[in-house]
């Protein structure tokens, strides 16, 4: 069979199917395209999740005649002026969108630029041209999408289901340019001009509004990467990513290092299958990443991903643990509370805590009268962050006073967090082998794990090269056993894609989690009066303190203008 070039129709419809995979990439192409445009207020609207009709109205620049017949060529662009696909200032750069989306379906387009005397009207089913009364800006309607490819129809899910993908890209886009105006379906409605936290608040909901952390524009050393934007608190989070809003150079996007990071950032404070929300803008040198992946832009690939994820967990975890709880004039405090010495401290847990198994200490409780309750706690800090013990409640809470209020310890969550963060940052206990675990790898998995071999052996795992095609074992922290051969192939994998590996602190976080979890004073168990001191002076010299490691809240306290309101004192 001879080669033959293929026709402009087929080019075109082949080039769809990367652009235009469903309805949501179509509103997400023209919604761009719009912004491009400079628009201050975008109006959407779907019917049938987009099957049937999509229409998107601007008050952008508009359209000259010329350009209007340009706009569905292929490759034809306004936004490279200067050949440079590495200066990319606009969403759009590749010139596809819209002959794509006219190759398979039937779409019009009114437009007018504001210096013709009037405006235009386009078919772009049978590229007839007329002058139109449109006013301002542009509309683009496409009807019917995919009428011409029933084999892509056949793949869209229910009109649900695509509608809530349709709500997804308006949300990104409308998280990334707050100051625009967006309007879908009129339901979803985001005016212009908000600020960023006014957006945030009006597409994550009211709860947002205390609940999250803000990072200011923050640099790495050498100003290379900055980082800006809202990340939640951690005990505030959602069962899935819906939530997670990321940019780099204002650009929505889904990359996994970037959503690695952030969950590595909340490893220590949030469950594994519970997810932070977040809106979180990473600022590059354009020359760092390339944005041009996929059609979809969504991806990207940065130079040097490892130093970004480094800067972003670093970055999200001081911020984290700063904001977790005001301890105010907390310092002083601190020196004069000794901290037991970390060689010894699982001795001085099993004296202070799980001495409670043995011997049954006494309860002493908020209506014990026989005790004279003043006595017990009248030389413990008042002006302690967590206060002074009163009692406990329930065998599951200790109650304190401070002068922040009226204070509420699950006792648990608090013992937990204590003992995971001793355990996090004391060092891991060895434990050298007599024979090195050898195990085969192609050369290319072996530098891959060279690569990242001190990262892995601050876990506890010593390896090097052993010949082209192996990696030999040669240490394992001590009283764990794992799947080593599966783990260092998963580990080269992840590296590969990623430029880094998470896998083994993963894993080492749960381990720890449990153990922190199963050797932590249960609930139901009656603590004396020093124990629950210990406990509360424990927690607050503990690093990220607000939260157990599952991201259960650790404490709360009532204000005791709170508790006023509440008997109509004030
Ligand atoms: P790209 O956005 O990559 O340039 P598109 O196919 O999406 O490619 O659009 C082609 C061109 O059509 C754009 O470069 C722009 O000049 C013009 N255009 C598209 N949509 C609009 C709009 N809403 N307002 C003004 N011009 C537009
Ligand atoms: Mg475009």
């Amino acid at each position: 069979m001879s080669i033959r070039e293929l026709p402009d129709f087929l080019i075109d419809q082949i080039a769809a199917g990367e652009v235009v995979e469903r309805p949501a990439s179509v509103v997400k192409e023209l919604i761009e395209n719009a912004l491009d445009a400079g628009s201050s207020q975008i109006i959407i609207d779907v019917t049938d999740g987009g099957r049937t009709m999509i229409s998107v109205i601007d008050n952008g620049s508009g359209m000259s005649r010329d350009d209007l017949l340009k706009s569905i060529k292929r490759h034809a662009t306004s936004k490279l002026p200067d050949d440079n696909l590495l200066n990319i200032s606009f969403m759009g750069f590749r010139g596809e969108a819209l002959p794509s989306i006219a190759s398979v379906s039937d779409m019009t387009i009114d437009t007018y630029n504001g210096i013709d005397s009037h405006g235009w009207f386009l078919d772009c089913n049978i590229m007839s041209i007329k002058p139109s009364s449109w006013e301002s800006g542009t509309r683009i309607r496409v009807l019917n999408l995919f009428g011409k490819t029933p084999a892509r129809l056949k793949f869209l899910r229910t009109d649900r289901s695509e509608m809530i993908s349709v709500v997804d890209v308006v949300k990104r886009l409308a998280m990334a340019r707050p100051d625009v105006g967006f309007t879908l379906n009129n339901r979803w409605r985001f005016p212009r001009g908000q600020t960023l936290s006014e957006r945030i608040i009006s597409i994550m909901g009211e709860e947002a509004r205390d609940r999250m952390l803000t990072i200011d524009n923050v640099s790495n050393s050498s100003g290379v990467l900055s980082l800006r934007g809202f990340i939640s608190e951690p005990t505030f989070r959602r069962a899935s990513s819906v939530d997670q809003y990321l940019f780099v150079n204002n650009r929505p996007v889904k990359d996994k290092v970037l959503v690695g990071a952030l969950r590595a950032a909340y490893m220590d404070v949030m469950h594994a299958r519970e997810f932070p929300l977040c809106a979180l803008y990473l600022d590059l040198d354009p020359k760092s990443v390339d944005v041009n992946v996929s059609p979809a832009k969504t991806e990207v690939h940065f130079l040097e991903p490892a130093r970004v994820r480094g800067f972003i967990i670093r970055t999200l975890r001081d911020n984290i643990s700063k904001t977790m709880v005001d301890f105010g004039n907390h310092e002083i405090e601190r020196f004069q509370h000794s901290e037991p010495e970390q060689s010894s401290f699982l001795m001085s847990f099993k004296d202070n805590f799980l001495s409670v198994h043995n011997d049954r200490p006494t309860f002493f409780g908020v209506y014990d009268k026989s005790e004279n309750i003043e006595n017990k706690n009248d030389n413990m800090p008042y002006t302690r962050p967590l206060g002074r013990v009163i009692g406990q409640y329930s065998n599951k809470y200790i109650i304190a006073e401070s002068e922040q209020g009226f204070v509420i310890v699950d006792q648990h969550a608090a013992h937990e967090r204590i003992i995971y963060e001793k355990l996090r940052t004391h060092s891991i206990k060895v434990q050298p082998l007599l024979t090195p675990i050898v195990v085969n790898m192609k050369p290319e998995e072996v530098s891959a794990i060279l690569e990242i071999k001190d990262d892995i052996k601050s876990c506890g795992l010593t390896l090097d090269q052993f010949g082209d095609d192996a990696i030999a074992i040669f240490e394992k922290p001590a009283d764990w056993d794992l799947n080593w051969k599966k783990l260092l192939h998963d580990i080269s994998d992840e590296v590969s894609e990623n430029g880094h590996s998470s896998q083994l602190h993963e894993k080492l976080h749960l381990k720890l989690a449990n153990y922190a979890c199963h050797h932590s004073v249960r609930a139901g168990q009656r603590l004396d009066w020093v124990q629950m001191d210990k406990l509360l002076r424990d927690i607050e010299n503990t690093e990220r303190a607000g939260q157990c490691n599952h991201g259960r809240p650790v404490y709360k306290i009532i204000k005791i203008s709170e508790i006023d309101t509440w008997f109509e004192r004030i």
